[in-house]
């Protein structure tokens, strides 16, 4: 062997190893590059599962703050939200300088229909009593609650006294006319109304709103029941001032 020879078999050895190094780069970067695009889709599908599972939290979130909300025997809002409305109405009635009406309505001998038919036609009595306060309402910024037992309480935001009067008197004489059907019962409810409409001062509070419509309820049942009557500056506690109207 020759030297020719010699440098013939270290060149050749040489290309070899080129060229093996370039094969396995080539199949490394190939490797790599398949492997950070495989990362990438299990990343983005990881970041769609948990996008959908966020999504699905927050609704089922919504749907429980939306329950937490509601009454559970009439399926109207309840008294923690009424609570919450108030105080939010209220605030925009200062603010706006707009009459906030208030009217609370009550059944009238309740206890009694609970003595003769039982408490199922009274819960049944709830429900449709609710269900004709909440058909009656005439804006959709209008809500009732179920404020107590047999109590209902209906915001009526932008509403002046006199408005608040109508629309109790409309829903009061429908109601008292046309008898419930529960069951085989055809029974005759009546209800009394209190109303109160003012529009926010400076030191007006939720309670101002309901000792006075309270009040005007109280009144209603004091005069013989099945009416509505209304809150004024003789039987209303209400801060000076508060009670002007739209
Ligand atoms: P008034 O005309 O003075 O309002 O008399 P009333 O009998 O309606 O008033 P009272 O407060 O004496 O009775 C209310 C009754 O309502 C007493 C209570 O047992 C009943 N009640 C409260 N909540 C419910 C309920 O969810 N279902 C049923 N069936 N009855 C209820
Ligand atoms: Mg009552
Ligand atoms: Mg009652």
């Amino acid at each position: 062997m020759n030297i020719n020879d010699i440098l013939w078999l270290i060149g050749g050895a040489s290309a070899g190893v080129l060229l093996t190094t370039v094969v396995v780069a080539w199949h490394w970067r190939r490797w790599q590059r398949q492997y950070t695009e495989q990362l990438e889709a299990s990343t983005q599908i990881q970041q769609l599962e948990l996008q959908i599972a966020l999504d699905e939290l927050a609704e089922k979130n919504r749907l429980l703050e939306q329950q937490s909300m509601l009454d559970t025997l009439s399926g109207i809002f309840n008294r923690a939200c009424f609570d919450k409305r108030l105080q939010n109405e209220l605030n925009r009635s200062r603010r706006e300088k707009t009459c906030l009406g208030l009217v609370l309505v009550d059944i009238d001998h309740f206890k009694k229909i609970n003595d003769t038919h039982g408490h199922l036609a009274g819960d049944a009595a709830i429900q449709q009593i609710a269900s004709e306060l909440s058909a009656g309402l005439k804006r959709s910024s209008d809500a009732v609650f179920r404020y107590g037992g047999e109590e209902f309480a209906m915001l009526l935001p932008g509403t002046s006294l006199a408005g608040c009067i109508e629309l109790a008197e409309d829903i009061r004489q429908k109601i008292g006319s046309t008898p419930l059907q529960i069951g085989s019962l055809s029974l005759t409810v009546t209800l009394s109304a209190g109303c109160y409409a003012a529009v926010a001062d400076a030191h007006s509070c939720s309670n101002d709103y309901i000792a006075a419509a309270d009040s005007a309820l109280y009144q209603a049942k004091y005069l013989g029941r099945n009416r509505t009557a209304s809150a004024n500056a003789i039987v209303t506690p209400i801060s000076k001032g508060s009670l002007n109207e739209n």
